[in-house]
């Protein structure tokens, strides 16, 4: 190439380099408002934007997805996640609308547990059961928000101390909240102890494909890649048991609406009042799997979720009832929200064949799940 040549291209490929970095800075900048305040404490919403017009706002009170704002078929943008205008609405809120749960997201049965020979008491939130990380879990914390830069990101940090509800050791923990162009919305999670414990983390978003405020979700069809479910007992722990699916109402391999079954005299749908059940997600390989998909024939609208987790509670919002004073004026009731909280089994510390969710000094538990929305 003479040296002319080379000049002109080094130009070209400068050119182009500053071009990429002035679109990422454009994509990359968070929109930050203020969310109100709680105990004396500002907390803030901050809203991700794609380049296909979607929008996802978390606030740092309970690293909280507040909504997703989506396209549907005819390129409607619509906000698909229930939840509430401010954070007085997550601060007596008890639905958990598109929380971050933990430290035990899910039931821990009797609110105890072992670990390394000794007992640890929580307090119990649901009967005798600890519920989502016990009476103030981490829904209930402010958390820290941090830049990701360079990326379409917001991270958010929060250290629960040592005996916080009952569970031992600091521990350091960071969800990071991606919205990529592929209508993607990555969680990454990450979490160091300096002491034994036991963990599991969610986000415990509502959906309703058409809209929240929108009606049941029972005409959504769903598949969810898992031939076994973790039966419960009448407080919703399991039996230990991991029960083939086939035959029965909770086979979703093959895609069903939501209320084609829901309604059958099935044990298991009795005692969960619909579906509030873990499934064991099948896996060929490590890592990142296909685990369910949602689809709303009304809006096209379709929800893939994908996880490197254990499990998945399928949960179709059989406690709500109408009272949640929840965005734009709408109350939720019964059955207009569904969530598929990617996480490891409920009440796996009383669990020994369950995978484990024990954590110990110089382990990093590192978890990624994605919501990836598309039209059809
Ligand atoms: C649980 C439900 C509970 C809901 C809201 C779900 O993860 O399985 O039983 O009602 O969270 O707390």
């Amino acid at each position: 190439m003479s040296s002319r040549k080379s000049v002109v291209s080094i130009f070209l490929i400068a050119t182009c380099a500053m071009a990429i970095t002035v679109s990422a800075e454009t994509r990359t900048k968070v929109q930050k408002t203020s969310f109100g305040k709680t105990d004396g404490h500002e907390v803030f919403l901050y809203t991700l934007k794609n380049t296909h017009g979607m929008e996802v706002s978390i606030t740092n009170y309970g690293a909280t997805v507040v909504a997703i704002k989506v396209a549907d078929k005819k390129g409607k943008i619509e906000d698909v996640a229930l939840g509430y205008d401010n954070v007085d609405g997550y601060v007596s809120d008890k639905s958990y609308f598109g929380v971050t749960a933990g430290r035990y997201a899910n039931r821990i049965a009797k609110a105890t547990f072992s670990l390394d020979g000794k007992t640890y008491h929580i307090p119990a939130n649901d009967g005798e059961n600890a519920l989502h990380g016990g009476k103030v879990g981490f829904n209930k914390r402010i958390w820290e928000e941090k830049d990701v830069p360079g990326k379409n990101a917001v991270q958010m940090t929060y250290t629960s101390p040592d005996g916080e509800e009952g569970f031992p050791g600091n521990l350091k923990v960071s969800v990071t909240f991606t919205l990529t162009d592929n209508n993607e919305l990555r969680f990454d999670y990450l979490a160091t102890t300096d002491k034994d414990t036991v963990l599991n983390l969610t986000n415990h978003s509502y959906f309703n494909l058409e809209g929240q405020g929108k009606g049941e979700i029972l005409p959504t069809k769903l598949t969810i890649h898992a031939s076994r479910m973790t039966p419960v007992d009448s407080t919703l722990i399991p039996t230990g048991e991991l029960k083939p699916v086939k035959g029965t109402p909770f086979d979703f391999t093959t895609e069903h609406t939501i209320g084609e079954r829901i309604n059958q005299p099935d044990e298991q749908l009795k005692l969960g009042r619909g579906y509030d059940h873990n499934f064991v997600i099948d896996r060929t390989k490590p890592g990142l799997v296909e685990t369910a998909e949602a689809y709303d024939s009304k809006s096209g609208r379709v929800l893939e979720v994908l996880t490197d987790q254990p499990g998945v509670q399928f949960y179709t919002g059989n406690f709500l009832d109408g009272t949640s004073h929840g965005k734009g004026g709408n109350n939720y009731p019964h059955r207009t929200g569904f969530c598929l909280e990617t996480q490891h089994f409920p009440d796996s510390p009383n669990h020994p064949k369950f995978p484990t969710t024990e954590l110990k000094p110089g382990q990093k538990f590192m978890s990624t799940t994605v919501y990836r929305f598309s039209a059809k």
